[in-house]
């Protein structure tokens, strides 16, 4: 399994693609930079889903460029998630030139320890992270774990936008930290992947 980070420059954001050396099917956190994961993926590659961390316009922005080329690509996110993805007030995409409406109506409703297949032998395993967003998920494949913006390593999360909620952060946080081992390599929404483990708290 593989895991590549593609950023968007003017917002930070990260998007993960997550292939197989022997599949062609292509997996996906957030979705910022469309283009950046075309470049990225082979002509035959299929972008099987997508896994939403949290509506923040920087997470989703390429939505729609995605389900155009991809029409059977299946977003996962949690329900408040899914329902911010067709409100440009939710998704704060409102405050810029181009408002992000979801064109496409193919979502799953994912929550707490659910595991979707992705290959042969690997899952994708759901965690609820709320805090920096009520709908916030964090998801662990494999030694990867993709906190979006419930934990970014060395930033503090911003619990001040709508939705955000202080207490809910602090325990999503020490739920992170629980799951975080030696090997885990943290892939977060915005900066660098960091296997530096077990010292954020
Ligand atoms: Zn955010």
């Amino acid at each position: 399994m593989l895991v590549q980070q593609i950023v968007h420059q003017a917002f930070t954001s990260n998007t993960y693609i997550i292939s197989s050396e022997k599949e062609d099917d292509i997996w996906l956190v957030d979705i910022g930079n469309f283009y950046g994961v075309l470049e990225n993926i082979g002509n035959n590659a299929n972008v099987k889903g997508v896994f939403i961390t949290h509506y923040h316009y920087d997470h989703i922005y390429g939505i729609n460029e995605l389900i155009e080329k991809y029409p059977n690509c299946k977003v996962y996110a949690a329900a408040h998630t899914i329902e911010g993805l067709y409100s440009v007030k939710m998704n704060l995409s409102f405050y810029h030139e181009s408002p992000i409406i979801f064109n496409g109506s193919i979502t799953v409703e994912i929550k707490e320890n659910d595991k979707i297949p992705l290959f042969e032998n690997i899952q994708l395993q759901v965690f609820e992270t709320p805090g920096h967003n009520t709908g916030c998920l964090t998801f662990k494949v494999d030694n990867y774990l993709f906190t979006g913006d419930s934990y970014i390593p060395n930033i503090d999360v911003v619990t001040k936008l709508k939705g955000g909620n202080k207490e809910a952060n602090l325990l999503s946080l020490a739920k992170i930290n629980s799951m975080i081992t030696p090997q885990t390599i943290i892939c977060p929404g915005h900066f660098e992947m960091s296997n530096k483990s077990k010292d954020f708290i």
